[in-house]
């Protein structure tokens, strides 16, 4: 079993993403992305640590604007307005989900659709979904994306199922495999055996969000497993939503949690903002 691990993805990102920071800043731009955060969750803080240290390595600015948790909605509007209007922010990045005095659908009607990081506004997840080849996916589904690429792991013709139909991740990774003539199965709490649409496929992705949930059951051999899953273990520690276990005497690559998709995400964001940064700076 092999392990498809994060890292040297990261490492062949950075290469051309920190010659596309320099080449910005030589024109006098400096690509920067804005955090928004509402309160201290663990998840968030934990999220926002692993960007800022990415971009700050790629030569992207990363500035944090934090809110208490208990804002009231015409308080935040007003400042993600001001945060919005700067010219000097190229990119933003809002962290989710919002407390729930806040009215998600209406903050995001304040978000600029040229500066949504992570392809919240339905304006930007349809042109993925029309295969614009322009649009930035949101970076978890793209970060799946890169790492099969750099693995150069086929696509055409296979069968991937994908278990988890969020629109931040499962959804729009069914259109990007579906791009590159994938065969795509979209499973979800509701799919009827779950484990035969798993072992019937060459390519298994699992968003989830439960520890551990994919045992020796759901793989055959031969398989690519990519566990998008980030959870806590029942010691505390953190896993993915594969048994690695169950899944490494049985499939022929993996990616581990951690060392996996996640901090392929952050160099994505880091690729989304030089994008928008380029697009401000050519008008
Ligand atoms: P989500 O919005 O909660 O969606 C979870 C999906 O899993 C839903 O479609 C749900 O089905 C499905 N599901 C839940 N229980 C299931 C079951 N027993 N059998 C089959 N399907 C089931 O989660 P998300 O935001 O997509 O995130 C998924 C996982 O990825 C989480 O662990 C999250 O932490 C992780 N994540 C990682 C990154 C990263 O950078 N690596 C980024 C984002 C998220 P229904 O639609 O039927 O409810």
């Amino acid at each position: 079993m092999t392990q498809l691990r994060g890292k040297p993805v990261t490492d062949a990102m950075a290469e051309r993403l920190r010659a596309q920071a320099d080449a910005l800043r030589a024109r006098g731009v400096i690509p920067t992305l804005a955090i928004v955060r509402v309160g201290e969750k663990p998840d968030d803080l934990s999220y926002q640590r692993g960007a800022v240290k990415r971009c700050e390595s790629l030569g992207v600015d990363a500035r944090v604007f934090a809110y208490p948790a208990d804002i009231r909605q015409d308080a935040f509007l007003a400042a993600l307005d001001t945060v919005a209007a700067d010219p000097d922010v190229h990119g933003i990045l809002l962290l989710r989900p919002l407390p729930r005095q806040l009215d998600e659908a209406q903050v995001l009607r304040h978000m600029p659709p040229e500066k949504d990081m992570d392809c919240l506004l339905t304006l930007n997840l349809g042109r993925v979904f029309c295969d614009d080849p322009t649009a930035a996916a949101p970076c978890t589904a793209q970060a799946v994306m890169e790492l099969l690429h750099h693995y150069q792991i086929p696509l055409e013709g296979k069968r991937v199922t994908v278990v988890g139909r969020s629109l931040v991740v499962g959804k729009p990774l069914a259109m990007l495999l579906l791009r590159e003539n994938a065969t795509v199965t979209l499973c979800h709490s509701r799919t009827k055996d779950l484990p035969a649409a798993c072992r019937q496929a060459d390519i298994v992705v699992a968003a989830i969000g439960r520890a551990k949930m994919l045992d020796a059951a759901y793989f055959s051999p031969g398989q690519t497993v990519i566990d998008v899953g980030i959870n806590v273990d029942a010691d505390g520690n953190l896993c993915g939503d594969v048994d690695m276990a169950a899944a490494e005497p049985v499939v022929a690559q993996l990616t581990p949690v951690p060392g996996g998709v996640g901090g392929v995400t952050t160099s994505v964001l880091a690729q989304n903002v030089l994008r928008a940064a380029a697009r401000a700076a050519n008008g």
